[in-house]
C-alpha cells in the first residue's frame, strides 16, 4: 500500500476514546428543514459529544437482501419520498463518504459477507437528522443497510461485531422511530404537542423501561409484547435501527433519552444516547 493511502486510512480509523452511540427518531422528512424542538435536540446532543471522525448510519429507509455498506467517496443525497415541498427536494447534504470505514465495517463482520456498494447514498433517514448534528457536512458518513429477510436477533448480533468502531472515532447512528404507524397517524393532530394514542404511549413506556433496564431481550422479542407493540411496530424497519444501537451498550454504560415526545398519535420521536 502506498504511504499516502496508509495515512488516509490512519486518519479515519486511529484509536480514540470510546464514542457514544445514538438512536435518533427522525419522524417526518420535514424535520430536515423545519425549526422545532426536535431539531434543537439533535443540535444539542451533537454539541455534547466529541466530534467523530466518521459516522456509520443504519437507516430505516434502506432495506436490502443481504447487508451492504455504502463505499463511495461522495454519496449522493437521496430524496426518497413524495408529496413534500420543493424546498425539501432542494436539500443537499454533501458529506463525504468513507471507503476506509466501509472496508473496516466489512472486515469486522463475520456473520455474513457485507457487500460494498455505490448504488445508494444518503437517504432521508440519514441526512434529515445528520444535517442537524453536523450542518457543515464535514464528517464522512456511510450507511449500512438492513437485511429485510433477517430476524431481530440477527441484527442485534451483527451490530455487536462492529463494537470496535466506537474506539476508532466512529459515531454509530440508528435512525428510525420506536413507535411508527403511518396508517394510524392523526393528521388533524400534527400540531398538537405530545399527542399519542393510548396504545402508542403504552408501547413507548414499555420500550423506554426496557431500554433503561438494559432488558434488550424483551425488545428483540418485540413480536411477543402484545397489542400495543403490534400497533407501534406494524413493520419492523423503523424499530430495527434501535436494536443496532442497543447492541453496542457495554456494562454499566449510561443511557439517556431526548426528544421524548409523541407526534400525531402514532409516532414517537424518542431518541437514545448510550455512553
Ligand atoms: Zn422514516
Amino acid at each position: 500500500m502506498k504511504l499516502t493511502a496508509l495515512n488516509e486510512l490512519n486518519k479515519t480509523l486511529a484509536p480514540t476514546e470510546k464514542m457514544p452511540v445514538m438512536f435518533l427518531g427522525h419522524g417526518s422528512p420535514m424535520n430536515a428543514i423545519e425549526e422545532n424542538e426536535f431539531v434543537t435536540g439533535f443540535r444539542s446532543v451533537a454539541k455534547s459529544i466529541a466530534k467523530p471522525s466518521a459516522i456509520l448510519c443504519v437507516s430505516a429507509h434502506w432495506e436490502t437482501k443481504g447487508t451492504y455498506v455504502t463505499a463511495m467517496n461522495n454519496p449522493p443525497t437521496i430524496h426518497d419520498f413524495g408529496g413534500f415541498p420543493q424546498a425539501l427536494f432542494d436539500v443537499q447534504y454533501p458529506a463525504p463518504g468513507s471507503p476506509e470505514l466501509a472496508h473496516e465495517a466489512k472486515n469486522l463482520v463475520k456473520k455474513t459477507n457485507v457487500g460494498l456498494t455505490e448504488q445508494w447514498g444518503l437517504d432521508h433517514g440519514a441526512w434529515s437528522v445528520i444535517k442537524h448534528l453536523y450542518p457543515n457536512a464535514d464528517v464522512p458518513v456511510i450507511q449500512m443497510s438492513i437485511d429485510h429477510f433477517q430476524s431481530a436477533q440477527y441484527h442485534y448480533d451483527l451490530a455487536k461485531e462492529l463494537a470496535a468502531l466506537r474506539r476508532k472515532g466512529v459515531l454509530i447512528v440508528g435512525s428510525g422511530n420506536m413507535v411508527h404507524n403511518l396508517r394510524m397517524v392523526a393528521w388533524d393532530k400534527l400540531n398538537t404537542d405530545n399527542f399519542g394514542y393510548d396504545w402508542a404511549l403504552e408501547a413507548s413506556d414499555k420500550m423506554k423501561k426496557y431500554i433503561l433496564n438494559g432488558d434488550h431481550k424483551q425488545l428483540i422479542n418485540f413480536r411477543s409484547q402484545g397489542k400495543s407493540f403490534d400497533l407501534a411496530i406494524p413493520t419492523p424497519e423503523h424499530f430495527i435501527p434501535l436494536l443496532y444501537v442497543l447492541a453496542f451498550q457495554e456494562a454499566n454504560e449510561e443511557v439517556s433519552m431526548f426528544n421524548d415526545k409523541a407526534v400525531a398519535g402514532a409516532l414517537t420521536m424518542t431518541s437514545v444516547k448510550i455512553g
